[in-house]
This record gives C-alpha cells, sequence and structure tokens, in this order.
C-alpha cells in the first residue's frame, strides 16, 4: 500500500511510519513540523526508499492537491492535529483551524483524489481520534463505540467535530472511511510536555513534579507501538464506516503511574532515590475529567487485536528509552511552552 499519513513527524505519527515502512508499505508523511514535530523520530526510517516527507500544513488546501496528484496515495492515516488539552485552553482558535477546518481540507482532497482515480474500492480515509471525545467517566463503565459524544475539552471538541465531519463524509459522498479512538498513549519519542515524559525528565534533574490535581484521574494508557499495531490493523482489516475503540486495557490513575515511573528511576538512578520525594500537587486543570476507560469488546473480537504490553513494561521500556536517549529529548526543551505551566487561564 501507498499510505500518506499526515503528523507523521509527530508521537503517534512517527510510530505509525516507522511500523509501516518495517512492515513494507510506501510511505508519505505530510506534517507541517510545527512546536510537537521532531524529524529526529524517523531517522531510522528517513532513508528508506519507501519513505517520502512532504512538508505541508492541513489548513492549506491547495498544498494537498498537488501532494495527492504526485503521490496518488491508496489510503490516508489521520493524525495531524493539535494534541495539548493545556494548549487548547489557552489558545483554542488553533485547535479549531487545524483539528476542524484542517480535517475538512483533507477529506475534500482525499474525495476530490477518491472519485478522480475511479473510485477504487480499497481505497481508505482512516481518521485517529480520541476517547476524550466521550467526556469523562465515573468510577465504573466503559466506553463503547455507541457512547454519547459528550466533549468537555476545547481539545475534545475539535476532535470530536472532525469525527462528525469524517463520518458525515463517509455517509454522503460513499467515501470509504474508517476512525479509531484511542486511549491515552505513552512510549518513546512522547513531546516532554506530556504527563509521562515530564515526570520522567523532572525527576531526572531532581525537580518539583507536577501532579494536577490530587492526582486521582483515571487514564487507560496504551504503549505507542501498540496504538501503531492497532492502526495498521484496523487499515488493512476493518469494515468501512465502522469505528473502533483502542484501548490499553491498562487503567491507571495518575498518582499510581508517576509512583510507578519514580520506582523504575530509584532502581536505575539510585543516586537521586527517592524520587517520589519530588511529586508536588498542583492546580488542577480546569475541567479536567475524571476517569476514561475503553470497552476494546469490537476490535478484539471483530479485528483479534489485543494489546501486548502491560502499563508495568511499557514504562519500564520508556524511562529506559529517556535514559538512553537525551540527544533526542534535550533540544526540545528550549520549545515555546515546554516547561511552563499552561492550561491555566479559564
Ligand atoms: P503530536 O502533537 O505528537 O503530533 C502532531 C503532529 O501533527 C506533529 O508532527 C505536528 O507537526 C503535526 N501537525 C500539527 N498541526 C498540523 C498542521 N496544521 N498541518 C500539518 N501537520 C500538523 O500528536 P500525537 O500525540 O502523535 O497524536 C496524533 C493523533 O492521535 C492526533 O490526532 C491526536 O488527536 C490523536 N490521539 C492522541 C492520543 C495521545 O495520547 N497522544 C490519544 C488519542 C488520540
Amino acid at each position: 500500500m501507498k499510505i500518506l499519513i499526515t503528523g507523521g513527524a509527530g508521537f503517534i505519527g512517527s510510530a505509525v511510519v516507522r511500523q509501516a515502512v518495517e512492515a513494507g508499505h510506501e510511505v508519505v508523511n505530510l506534517d507541517a513540523l510545527t512546536y510537537a514535530a521532531n524529524l529526529e523520530s524517523l531517522s531510522s526510517v528517513a532513508e528508506s526508499p519507501l519513505y517520502a516527507f512532504e512538508q505541508a500544513d492541513i489548513r492549506d488546501r491547495p498544498a494537498f492537491d498537488r501532494i495527492f496528484a504526485a503521490h496518488r496515495p491508496d489510503a490516508v492515516m489521520h493524525l495531524a492535529a493539535e494534541s495539548h488539552v493545556d494548549r487548547s485552553i489557552d489558545g483554542p482558535a488553533l485547535f479549531i483551524e487545524t483539528n476542524v477546518t484542517g480535517t475538512f481540507n483533507l477529506l475534500e482532497a482525499a474525495r476530490t483524489h477518491w472519485q478522480a482515480t475511479g473510485k477504487p474500492d480499497g481505497f481508505r480515509f482512516h481518521h485517529i481520534s480520541t476517547d476524550e471525545v466521550y467526556g469523562s467517566l465515573g468510577p465504573t463503565g466503559k466506553f463503547t463505540e455507541n457512547t454519547p459524544y459528550d466533549p468537555r475539552s476545547p481539545y475534545s471538541a475539535s476532535k470530536a467535530a472532525s469525527d462528525h465531519l469524517v463520518r458525515a463524509w463517509g455517509e454522503t459522498y460513499g467515501l470509504p472511511v474508517l476512525v479509531t479512538n484511542c486511549s491515552n498513549n505513552y512510549g518513546p519519542f512522547h513531546f516532554p510536555e506530556k504527563l509521562i515524559p515530564v515526570v520522567i525528565l523532572r525527576a531526572l534533574a531532581g525537580e518539583p513534579i507536577p501532579v494536577y490535581g490530587d492526582g486521582s484521574n483515571v487514564r487507560d494508557w496504551l504503549f505507542v507501538e501498540d496504538h501503531a499495531d492497532a492502526l495498521l490493523t484496523v487499515l488493512q482489516r476493518g469494515e468501512v464506516g465502522r469505528t473502533y475503540n483502542i484501548g490499553g486495557e491498562n487503567e491507571a490513575a495518575n498518582i499510581d503511574l508517576v509512583r510507578m515511573i519514580c520506582a523504575e528511576l530509584d532502581t536505575l538512578r539510585p543516586e537521586g532515590a527517592p524520587h517520589d520525594r519530588l511529586i508536588t500537587f498542583v492546580t488542577d486543570r480546569p475541567g479536567h475529567d475524571q476517569r476514561y476507560a475503553i470497552d476494546p469488546t469490537r476490535i478484539r473480537k471483530e479485528l483479534g487485536w489485543r494489546p501486548s504490553v502491560t502499563v508495568e513494561e511499557g514504562i519500564a521500556r520508556t524511562v529506559r528509552w529517556y535514559l538512553d536517549n537525551e540527544a533526542w529529548w534535550r533540544p526540545l526543551l528550549d520549545r515555546e511552552g515546554v516547561g511552563r505551566r499552561l492550561g491555566t487561564k479559564a
């Protein structure tokens, strides 16, 4: 397959690009290279004849038409987005422009290409979304594909809007769409503004480790390489028009996850132990969703897919990766907004 992957220089997108190339697919990575991007994450595939890069902004429709015409992809995997909830609280406009209008632009360009090439049966438009569109759970229950949408942050509202656009293009124009909604990802190459890399890097530096509120918020942690594997499974075997929830089957409260990371660092960097002495509770995020959990029944039963990495194993691998890859993360600490508390303007 020749796959056009948007956002391929980001955290999840780069994992998908690496796996797709390793599996023998041709990949065109379309990315604007925002603050969240890092082409160093793709150094293992950059020289491959199967890999091509196009710097383009999904807010810029004319650029797409050229890229579709030049590469004639068999499928689109759409991951490009503004992805940080705290930044969406401070500056929602960019989230609407990129996540909503950008997705609209991409759908229109894909539709034009699909129609111009004779509506090939195998064409797919795979939209990658989040479980945050379903809102916040209490102590029990899980999100299924039929859970009503109830987004509560500018980020999740913009992703919900883009999901609706994708389904509408499927229904109205017959574009062969797939939607996946996944839980919180973590793993190597994660930008150092998200919880897990923040904890690792603050602990390594001997600085306070910020935990929002009382740390009781629960997330269903999905190792990024498992997610990339699930996405390629859905792309190749998913039923057109269907939505699949992808979860890690690894629920953990933020505070427990932070303590797990600290314990791992106590073993690997005993000179800084105990790292959990650095935990500092800070003012909560406005509208902070309490709990997310995915019911993975559909993807498991219909596509036979399950995550392979437990949270304990995934955290150990991730901590070791950050210890071994300072050259990857150190320069990112100078990027705009990194290291500052964001998302308190509400
Ligand atoms: P990320 O922020 O690490 O990467 C986003 C990438 O998109 C970057 O490379 C950036 O340069 C690119 N991009 C942003 N705006 C663009 C634009 N206007 N034009 C072209 N490229 C642009 O994000 P991520 O964590 O890898 O998430 C990827 C996708 O998965 C997003 O759609 C996100 O909503 C979704 N998702 C993420 C998670 C998670 O836990 N990280 C969970 C569920 C769903």
